[in-house]
């Protein structure tokens, strides 16, 4: 039997990060069971050399104009249809979050979010997922039955496990119908910009940073370390950044490698969207900031001082 995956691809065709840690976990649950693993890439252009990379052994492509724009009961419907086993696992961005909860329904089966760890166990499939807004892992055991599985972006990470896999086209039977609703509109905010959901190092600032007039030195430092840039609720709400940078139980759940929070006091609303990062640093002026429980290095300072410096040292360390 095969664990089917689904292989998310951007807007330019290209596969992202979080479909090949999919793949990776897939991958890792195949090497315990025994069956095969197939990636499903709706509309991506990039060769599958890269899934096979990670260890799909097939690649099945789909293309179909009804499915250009994403919509969640028409992608929902693809996994559906072209599911051979009990398993389906999805990387856990946003798209394939919304429409998880619709493909377990279709397929009758149980839904385990946010898996951060290799299985434990395929039969009965034991594993580690993060729950409670980040503050906390459960360990859950799906007794039987068929699962749909997410996968946290940045936490179980890329396994490179090269398999000489195939490629084939899938006819899906689908059209605009299926999607339910029409896009009219597609507007770009920005391309250049690193995903924050996917990004290794991000740098956030908050309401400690004064205005919007101060980002420039944040955007800067992230430039320099190739990292997204994220803020706190406040600063979103204010208007000083746009909405998609807001990070924390109310914004979007992180797990960078590194998280630089600097003029954020930590609140535990902050904190629940961050504290799956791998390394926290707090830059604060306050000592007594409670940020400084939950970091790892921490630095007791202003801002305006202490971040200008470290751009020219990570400049002067790049140069050298
Ligand atoms: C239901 C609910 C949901 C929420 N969801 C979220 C969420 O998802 N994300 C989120 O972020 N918040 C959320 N909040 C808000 C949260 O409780 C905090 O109010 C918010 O995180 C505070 O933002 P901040 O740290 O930027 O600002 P502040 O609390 O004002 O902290 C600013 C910090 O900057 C420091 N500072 C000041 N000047 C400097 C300087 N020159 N140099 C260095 N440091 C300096 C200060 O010491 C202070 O610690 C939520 C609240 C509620 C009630």
């Amino acid at each position: 039997m095969a664990i089917l995956v689904y292989a998310e691809s951007a807007a330019d065709g290209k596969y992202k990060k979080a479909a090949f840690e999919a793949v990776s976990y897939a991958k890792s649950i195949a090497a315990q069971s025994g069956d095969t693993v197939t990636a499903v890439a709706i509309n991506a252009s990039e060769s599958s050399d890269s899934l096979y990379k990670y260890g799909a052994d097939k690649v099945l492509k789909v293309s179909n104009d009804a499915l250009k724009n994403f919509s969640p009961n028409a992608y929902a419907k693809v996994l559906s249809d072209l599911k051979d086993g009990d398993t389906i696992v999805l990387p856990a961005t946003n798209d394939a979050s919304s429409f998880a909860p619709l493909l377990a329904l279709k397929t009758d089966a149980t839904l385990v979010t946010n898996l951060i760890s290799a299985p434990e166990n395929v039969s009965p499939f034991t594993a580690e997922r993060r729950a409670f807004s980040g503050k906390g892992i459960e360990k859950v055991e799906v007794s039987e039955g068929a699962k749909v599985l997410t996968v946290l972006q940045n936490a179980f990470g890329l396994k490179e496990n090269p398999s000489s896999g195939t490629e084939e086209t899938a006819n899906v039977s689908v059209s605009e119908a299926d999607s339910k609703v029409k896009v009219v509109k597609v507007e770009q905010a920005s391309t250049d910009k690193i995903d924050l959901k996917e990004a290794e190092i991000v740098v956030s600032g908050g309401r400690g940073l004064k205005g919007p007039e101060n980002w420039g030195m944040i955007e800067e430092l992230a430039s320099l370390l190739g990292a997204a840039t994220a803020s706190s609720k406040p600063v979103a709400d204010i208007g000083w950044r746009p909405h998609s940078e807001h990070v924390g139980q109310t914004g979007k759940a992180i797990a960078p490698k590194l998280y630089i929070a600097i003029g954020i006091s930590g609140a535990i609303q902050h904190l629940a969207g961050v504290n799956s990062s791998k390394t926290i640093v707090v830059i604060n002026s306050d000592a007594e900031a409670p940020f400084f429980k939950a970091a790892d290095y921490g630095i007791v300072g202003d801002a305006f001082e202490i971040v200008p410096k470290l751009i020219e040292e990570v400049k002067k360390f790049k140069g050298a």
